[in-house]
């Protein structure tokens, strides 16, 4: 199945880094490898030797310093989820249904900041923007239901 495959890639991603560096690299090189939002739980289970608690603090450091961010997800799946800020600024779908993300391109928002700092006086430094709907294997999927 599909599942087991990605799992199987994240490990390898994994072992690799982590004779390298520090653990906090590996989930650096994890959120960079996978390219979406990822839970405490999901990098738990792929970088799986150490506890969750080592998970949290090393995400705390790396919050600190600036290399990932959390995003708080408004979904029935609920926890944060965290990603690697070091890449091109995207944004993201996310499904209500399977819960899945997929990155897309940031565009337009130039103008839109550029409104905002006309129109409220208001500099902006940061956007995040999170679509939320169904994605396309979920409503194929509910077709045949
Ligand atoms: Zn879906
Ligand atoms: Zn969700
Ligand atoms: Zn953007």
């Amino acid at each position: 199945m599909q599942r087991g495959k990605k799992d199987l890639r994240m490990n390898g991603v994994c072992n690799m880094r982590k004779r390298l560096s520090g653990f906090r690299k590996e989930i650096v090189s994890l959120l960079d490898v996978r390219g979406i939002p990822l839970s405490v739980k999901d990098i738990h289970s792929a970088c799986g030797e150490s506890d969750l608690s080592t998970v949290y603090r090393a995400l705390e450091y790396l919050e600190s310093a600036g290399m990932v961010k959390a995003l708080a997800i408004p979904c029935g799946c609920g926890q944060s989820r965290y990603y690697y800020t070091g890449k091109d600024h995207i944004h993201y779908l996310h499904c209500e249904e399977c819960h899945s993300f997929i990155p897309i391109p940031c565009s337009g928002m130039k103008k839109r900041e550029e409104d905002i700092r006309s129109n409220y006086n208001f500099d902006v430094t940061e956007h995040v923007l999170l679509f939320f709907g169904k994605c396309g294997s979920c409503k194929a999927r509910n077709k045949f239901l």
